[in-house]
């Protein structure tokens, strides 16, 4: 299990995740496009894109108990939980900000 990072911060570009041993710059397209809520999920199955591009921004972020986050964004949609572990993932998939 992935512990929780040491600090977060949102911005309505992206979503920095600071873990003990690096820094993750999660692009609020890229979480809107992984979201993993049902409806999200089934739209994928069905071909469709989840989100409408690089247009939505990050407007909240919630902390769901202590292993996931609940994000809100600029369409509206706000049903994603994010567990640490999967971002962690999504920011292992991105390019890393070392030493910040
Ligand atoms: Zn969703």
């Amino acid at each position: 299990m992935t512990a929780a990072p040491r600090s977060l911060a949102v911005s309505p570009s992206a979503l920095v995740v600071r873990w003990d041993d690096a820094t993750a710059t999660l692009p609020a397209a890229t979480l809107r496009a992984c979201c993993r809520c049902a409806p999200c999920q089934a739209a994928r199955l069905r071909g469709q894109p989840a989100a409408e591009g690089s247009a939505v921004d990050l407007v909240d972020a919630q902390a769901v108990g202590h292993y996931a986050l609940q994000l809100a964004f600029s369409d509206g949609h706000e049903r994603g939980i994010y567990p640490w572990t999967f971002l962690r993932e999504l920011g292992d998939l991105l390019p890393y900000e070392t030493g910040v």
